[in-house]
């Protein structure tokens, strides 16, 4: 079913950068008071902050809240920049899930300072990722359904029709600034249901059948992680 994943480096390239995107379901933009975007809302996480995430990832414990946003991510596999449509189609070679752990307390001050959001962000670890599926068994990128349950409850439940910028269209618009290359990583936006997490977390995560993974959260003081 795996067709990449990071401990193996997908198609021998070392992760690249992940960029991100800002409000994309309209749900999510309002249960944080955010205005809905007119264009993509982006943003970029280094290579450092991706990890595996199963069996286990941990977060920071001493910086307020972390909020789990779960997320569609997508390993690129071919080099974009001022993409089409068909071309943006075409560099899609994995669908996964990732997590854009979030410093919300350190975020909403920055936010008020009006300072960039790396700090709350992009910090090591902060995007933990499954595995990829590939993407050859995708029908509709419109209809895609991702679901987050913590300690058996369910928190995040979004499909990608109530997108607000669709993901080739994301595709498309990112990389008139960002040129995309071959094991870069788009995360795609967070569903409503955003909360925080606590080390001792248990968290099940899915994307339509394809992927189904439990994971553990642990503090960043936890020996061996
Ligand atoms: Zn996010």
């Amino acid at each position: 079913m795996y067709i990449a994943d990071l401990n193996q480096k997908p198609y021998g390239h070392a992760t690249g950068k992940i960029v991100c995107v800002g409000r994309n379901y309209a749900a999510h933009a309002k249960e944080l008071n955010n205005p809905v975007p007119e264009s993509p809302i982006l943003f970029i996480k280094p290579g450092s902050a991706a990890v595996p995430m199963v069996p286990a990832f941990s977060i920071p414990v001493d910086q307020g809240e972390v909020h789990h946003e779960l997320e569609i991510a997508l390993l690129i596999g071919k080099r974009l920049k001022h993409a089409s449509a068909s071309e943006a189609d075409l560099s899609i070679d994995g669908i996964g899930l990732g997590l854009d752990l979030t410093l919300r307390d350190v975020q909403n001050e920055l936010k008020a300072n009006g300072h960039p959001w790396e700090r709350a962000k992009a910090f090591d670890g902060s995007c933990p990722l499954s595995g990829f599926v590939d993407t050859r068994r995708v029908p509709d990128w419109r209809n895609l359904t991702l679901c987050l349950k913590r300690n058996g409850v369910m928190q995040q439940q979004g499909n990608t029709a109530a997108m607000i910028f669709n993901i080739v269209g994301l595709l498309v618009e990112i990389s008139r600034t960002f040129t995309l290359e071959p094991g870069d990583i788009v995360l795609t936006g967070t569903p409503a249901g955003v909360g925080p997490l606590k080390p001792g977390d248990r968290l099940e995560a899915s994307l339509q059948d394809w992927i189904e993974l439990e994971t553990m959260v642990m503090g960043d003081n936890d020996v061996g992680v």
